[in-house]
């Protein structure tokens, strides 16, 4: 996206996000680093860090950075494990800045890109997000995220290339329209780019996990996955329907193919004794039955974008009216 019509806009105070389970091993370096990188943008700043429920020494470690680093380090427990994004959704609703940028706690996304992120949304981006060179992780996770990247890219109509790097900057618009969504499942990445208008990705460095084994199990991966893909669409929905009517189709056009065969070409040793027929009445009902599936798919997912009860639209000014100059 060019940058043509947007504001430069200037940014005062911004909030870093960061959730942290289990991480006593590197939270400590995390912090250290991050302070470091935060003084360098000589910018008004707060590391809000909420700890998910962690068991290991990590609360004690936030608690001291805190007394240590008075309204700059700010520490927010969460009484259990309530999942990455949740957490951050925690950290957004605490944040006083302008802007907010989200990192994981593991250190494989280096806090020193934080200053080139504040520096780049301070171009007029709402939402800027990075890709990461020669990504660290394993086959089978970079194989996957790319399948994901591409459904995501077609759910959001956003065209970005990785999704799945958490370190992002969100302007406070943003994330105030996201703390108005009121599911529970979300996807961050995905979600703010729903409210964003003008977004961008920089390249950002990316290491091996510092400490500590990945948090994500393979169910807690596919879960994440599925969350993606439905805080977007009801696609997989109507591919019910799509499939049932396509299976449908191919029954009557056997069906019609048997009688054509029968009556005017072969007579009636074909279609061995209408086994043939009882197929072409089978795909016929199978593809009935998956069709109505999908019809009745459709409605819940009706009922699931209203129970989501996402807010339909946000204004971000309104000119010449004399009451309400701006309402946000
Ligand atoms: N995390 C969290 N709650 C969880 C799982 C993970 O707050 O239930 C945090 C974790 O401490 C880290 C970030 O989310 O800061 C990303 O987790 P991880 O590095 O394990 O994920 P991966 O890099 O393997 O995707
Ligand atoms: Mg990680």
């Amino acid at each position: 996206m060019t940058a043509k019509n947007m504001n430069n806009y200037k940014i005062n105070y911004f909030s870093v996000v960061v959730p942290v389970y289990n991480e006593e091993g590197c939270i400590q370096e995390l912090i250290d680093r991050t302070l470091k990188a935060c003084k360098e943008t000589k910018m008004k700043f707060e590391i809000i860090l909420i700890d998910d429920g962690s068991e290991d020494g990590t609360v004690e470690i936030l608690q001291a950075a805190s007394k240590k680093h008075d309204d700059i380090i700010i520490s927010c427990i969460l009484n259990r494990n309530y999942g990455q994004h949740n957490a951050i959704m925690a950290g957004f609703s605490i944040a006083r800045g302008d802007l907010v940028v989200t990192i994981d706690a593991d250190l494989q996304n280096p806090p020193e890109e934080i200053p080139r992120l504040v520096a780049k949304a301070e171009e007029g981006f709402d939402v800027v997000g990075t890709i990461r060179q020669n990504r660290q992780d394993t086959f089978f996770r970079r194989y996957a995220s790319k399948i994901v990247n591409k459904v995501a890219q077609k759910a959001t109509g956003v065209n970005m290339k990785d999704y799945g790097c958490m370190l992002r900057a969100y302007r406070i618009n943003i994330v105030k329209a996201m703390l108005e969504c009121r599911e529970n499942s979300t996807f961050i990445p995905v979600l703010g780019n729903s409210f964003a208008r003008y977004t961008c990705e920089i390249e950002v460095k990316h290491d091996e996990r510092a400490v500590g084994d990945s948090k994500y199990s393979v169910w807690k991966l596919i879960n994440l996955q599925f969350n993606l893909l439905t805080c977007m669409t009801t696609f997989p929905l109507r591919v019910l329907s799509i499939i049932g009517g396509l299976i449908s189709g191919l029954g009557v056009l056997l069906g019609a193919y048997i009688l054509i065969m029968r009556y005017f070409v072969m007579g009636e040793v074909w279609a061995q004794q209408g086994v043939f027929t009882l197929f072409a009445i089978l795909f016929f009902i199978c593809g009935f039955q998956v069709t109505a599936l999908g019809i009745v798919g459709e409605y819940i997912g009706r009922i699931y974008t209203d129970v989501r009860a996402r807010p339909r639209y946000f204004i971000e000014e309104i000119l010449g009216h004399k009451k309400k100059e701006k309402k946000k």
